[in-house]
């Protein structure tokens, strides 16, 4: 079994870099070694958690007590076989992309400015540009503590940033369906994308990603909020992106429980003015809890 390290910081696995430790960290390398620890967990009734590369993650300021899972070796690497592209669930979407790209397959280049892993874009069912996860996903190997069963992408329960995982069910490999481009179209377009992306999103700053979901497809969260004159609005060390009222930025020293208090201002005044009660799209690591 993989070493289960004890009160490991979890901060420099996020994005944002804010949070606490787990109180249990452990990187499988294998469906085995995963599927050991699991067993472990289970067997000392300890929570387990999956962390990919920390993107649309808030983890509490004291920690989490669980067993927190990132994986490694094997279960972060990507080939290709045929028209297909096998990635752990560890794999980040960066090298995805670079083996579809140096293969001559398309139709992942909508992920190459996610800054997510394979698995966790399961979980998030994430997407861009009009595409996402479940558009290209063929299949998952899923392992919890009975050990790993392969599930369809119409048995994952794919919609808008959700999926029908279960606490303590890990996307252990995907497979993706792809198809033939060539290498410099992929380049093309995941460098026209990646620009589109730069012209209205703070890019080069700490953030997790999209705060809340989009009520609608008339109404955006990050317009919301800027309608609400938040942008640039700052509690302790976390400001509203003044780039896209969407993101919270990790200006200087914020801890979660800044950014936490950020979200609940966002929802309070979105709620005023447009009746609205905003549904987080970040993911909560430890008892963190936004206000009703
Ligand atoms: C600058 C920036 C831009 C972003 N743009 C987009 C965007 O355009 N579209 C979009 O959809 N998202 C976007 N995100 C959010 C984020 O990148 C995605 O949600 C991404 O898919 C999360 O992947 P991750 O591996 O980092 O997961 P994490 O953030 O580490 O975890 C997210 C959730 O997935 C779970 N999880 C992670 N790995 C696994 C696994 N192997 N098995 C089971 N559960 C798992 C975690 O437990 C958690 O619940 C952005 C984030 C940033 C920082």
């Amino acid at each position: 079994m993989a070493e289960v390290e004890e009160h490991v910081p979890l901060a420099r696995h996020t994005t944002i870099g804010t949070g606490g430790p787990a109180r249990w960290f452990a990187r499988p390398e294998s469906v085995d070694e995963l599927h050991s620890l699991l067993g472990w967990a289970a067997a000392r009734g300890v929570v387990v958690e999956v962390i990919g590369l920390g993107s649309n993650v808030l983890v509490h300021d004291q920690g989490v007590d669980a067993l927190v899972l990132r994986l490694a070796g094997g279960l972060a690497a990507a080939h290709v076989e045929g028209e297909v592209l096998v990635a752990g669930g560890g794999a980040a979407n960066a090298v995805c992309l670079h083996r579809a790209r140096a293969a001559g397959l398309g139709g992942f280049e909508f992920a190459s400015a996610i800054p997510g892993t394979a698995g966790g874009g399961v979980r998030m069912n994430a997407g861009a540009y009009g595409r996402e996860w479940r558009d290209v996903l063929l299949d998952a190997i899923v392992v919890d503590a009975d050990g790993p069963r392969t599930r369809l992408v119409a048995d994952l329960d794919l919609s808008y940033r959700h999926s029908g995982l279960r606490p303590g069910e890990v996307v252990a490999q995907v497979r993706f369906g792809l198809e033939p481009s060539t290498e410099a179209a992929v380049k093309a377009k995941a460098a026209e994308l990646l620009a589109q992306r730069k012209a209205t999103q703070p890019t080069n700053k700490r953030t997790f990603g999209s705060v809340f979901k989009n009520p609608s497809s008339d109404l955006g969260a990050g317009r919301a909020i800027e309608a609400c004159g938040l942008k640039g609005h700052r509690i302790g060390g976390a400001l509203i992106s003044p780039r896209h009222a969407n993101f919270i930025e990790n200006g200087d020293g914020a801890t979660s429980a800044d950014c936490l208090a950020l979200m609940a201002e966002a929802r309070r005044r979105v709620h005023e003015q447009f009746g609205v009660e905003l549904e987080h799209e970040v993911q909560f690591l430890g008892p963190l809890e936004l206000p009703t």
